[in-house]
């Protein structure tokens, strides 16, 4: 049996009856065998009611560090209510609080989106979180939380005990971090938004960190970052009230690495093809025609992108004379498109990174040792946590080797 760190959300201790079946579900775990640890949110919409009285009350001259303090007051609650939870079933539990001197969390001092000091707060969790574990207590910790080298509190900014449930799982070298919530893991969209979502049964550690950039509030975006592969995770229920019901597991991550998860240059030479007309933006269904008419020939696409009056594709080499051909099918038989063209090779490279998303200027870090070394880039495309580039296939290693060493 191994170490557990269950993080219930706020919904999930909205009641005393829901608190009850969380500290069950924990005594459960802790009886077969598992040393958990616990990590609580504020109850319900404690912390969305604490801003609103603030704005009431104090208004725009409230300072962060002020905002932080009052804020913790919902999690300083929660844990206290469950650790005394926990002890009612018999068992020993101990509330962890930033005041407290085994608090682990350490962060900066930007109060209200903290940036959290992996190597002191992975000290402080050896030092004491292991140390209760091991004599058979079940600490519960504040999520959400941090605490300044001043001794201030801080927050890991909405929705930040996801984090601090991965943070202290990878700090614990936990064997699983369960999320326990709302919903019954992670759907196909948001439940809320359309009531025939359906729920998935596992999900990568990519697509989660796209999801959740992309607004999927189901997890932290900034969470799965403390997530080795080897460390079991899952979203699950509240409602059952146990910590081994199946919900949906994230898998992954795939590349390990702490900053820039990987860089790739894909090992086969593409070619571009770029179809022209007219005001394309404003004319409807033309992507559709054009990857409808790829796809039933078989074609894969490796990259698309589209402006005013041009469309460009990137297809394998090999398929390229097939794309053209049929395109050029497609451009003929219409109006709306006026000619194409069938370019050079390319070399394809991409980066993903959880830190594009608050890194601002990444792209141009990408971007300027390529422009002083004159390799024109033919396509850029980027998301929330990654960055393809496209360039000329004679130019590709260059280029590679350029862009792991500014990112390294
Ligand atoms: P907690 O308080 O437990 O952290 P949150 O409210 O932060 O819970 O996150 C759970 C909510 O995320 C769900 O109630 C749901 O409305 C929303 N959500 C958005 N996208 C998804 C999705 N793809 N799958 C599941 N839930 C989603
Ligand atoms: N209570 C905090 C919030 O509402 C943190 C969390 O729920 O994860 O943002
Ligand atoms: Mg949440």
């Amino acid at each position: 049996m191994g170490i557990v760190v269950a993080k219930f959300g706020g919904t999930s201790v909205g009641s005393g009856e829901r608190i009850q079946k969380a500290a069950n579900s924990v005594v459960n775990e802790y009886m077969q065998g598992s040393k958990v640890v616990v990590v609580v949110s504020a109850i319900n919409k404690t912390t969305d009611e604490s801003i609103k009285l603030v704005k009431e009350s104090i208004g725009d001259t409230v300072t962060s560090k002020q905002l932080a303090g009052i804020l913790s007051m919902g999690e300083m609650q929660s844990v206290r209510i469950m650790a005394a939870t926990i002890e009612s079933l018999g068992v020993k539990s101990e509330y962890i609080d930033p005041f407290n001197e085994k608090w682990p969390v350490i962060t900066d001092s930007d109060y209200l989106n903290a940036k959290i000091d992996r190597e002191e707060t992975k000290k402080r969790v050896q030092e004491h979180i292991t140390k209760l574990i091991n004599q058979g207590i079940i600490p519960v910790i504040c999520g959400f939380l941090g605490k300044d080298l001043e001794g201030s509190v801080t927050t890991l900014g909405r929705g930040g005990s996801d984090v601090s449930a991965f943070l202290l799982g990878h700090c614990i070298d936990a064997d699983e971090v369960v999320i326990v919530t709302d919903v019954k893991g992670v759907m196909s969209t948001d439940p809320r938004k359309l009531d025939n979502a359906e729920k998935l049964d596992k999900i990568t550690v990519e697509e989660m960190v796209d999801l959740a950039n992309y607004g999927a509030q189901v997890l932290h975006p900034n969470a799965l970052r403390y997530k080795d592969p080897d460390i079991k995770a899952k979203i699950i229920s509240f409602e059952y009230g146990d910590l081994r019901v199946h919900g949906t597991d994230i898998i992954g991550p795939a590349h390990p690495e702490d900053e820039v998860i990987s860089i790739m240059k894909l090992n086969e030479k593409l070619s571009v093809i770029a179809v022209v007309g007219e005001d394309l933006m404003n004319k409807q269904g033309i992507i559709a025609d054009i990857t409808k008419k790829v796809s039933d020939n078989n074609i894969g696409i490796y990259g698309i992108s589209t402006g005013e009056s041009s469309i460009t594709l990137f297809f394998e080499e090999k398929d390229a004379i097939k794309a053209h051909e049929v395109l050029h099918e497609l451009v003929i038989g219409g109006d709306r498109l006026s000619s194409l063209s069938l370019g050079q090779k390319i070399a394809m490279i991409s980066v993903v990174s959880h830190d594009f998303i608050d890194t601002p200027g990444i792209i141009a870090s990408i971007t300027k040792p390529l422009h002083e070394n004159n390799i024109n880039i033919v396509e850029l495309s980027s998301s929330q946590t990654s960055v393809v580039v496209f360039v000329d296939w004679g130019d590709g290693d260059r280029a590679y080797e350029l862009i792991r060493e500014t990112l390294k």
